[in-house]
């Protein structure tokens, strides 16, 4: 990666900040990749054992509705084809397969309300 200072989307600090899947990999693999599951965060929002997002779960809570509401401006229409999904998240071939993979289509096209339930799961509200 790039030299590029990052900074702490909580408190902006840009003290040795780290790459955290506001999705968990566990949670939903395909969007690994997906750099709007992305962010960064200082030692102390990302692991500690108090305010780190790993162990506070209405840190995570928040992430995640914030991931929620990009996705919600992101998918502006009714339906969506496999390749704009793709195309959106800017994801893989394969992870948009395994992401779309148990979604009913209506004639070939995804609905916005499933994406977005397959891009936040059970994680979210
Ligand atoms: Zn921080
Ligand atoms: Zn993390």
């Amino acid at each position: 990666m790039s030299s590029e200072i990052h900074f702490c989307a909580i408190c902006g600090s840009s003290y040795a900040v780290e790459d955290h899947h506001i999705m968990f990999r566990s949670q939903i693999k395909p969007l690994e990749k997906c750099p709007y599951n992305h962010i960064y965060l200082c030692p102390k929002h990302h692991r500690d054992p108090k305010e780190g997002v790993h162990f506070n779960a209405e840190l995570d809570a928040k992430l995640k509705a914030a991931f929620k509401l990009q996705l919600e401006k992101l998918f502006t229409k009714d339906t969506y084809t496999l390749r704009e999904i793709r195309d959106i998240l800017k994801i893989g071939n394969n992870a948009v397969n395994k992401l779309c993979k148990n979604m009913w289509t209506y004639e070939g096209r995804y609905k916005r309300d499933d994406i977005i339930r397959a891009c936040t799961s059970k994680y979210i509200e």
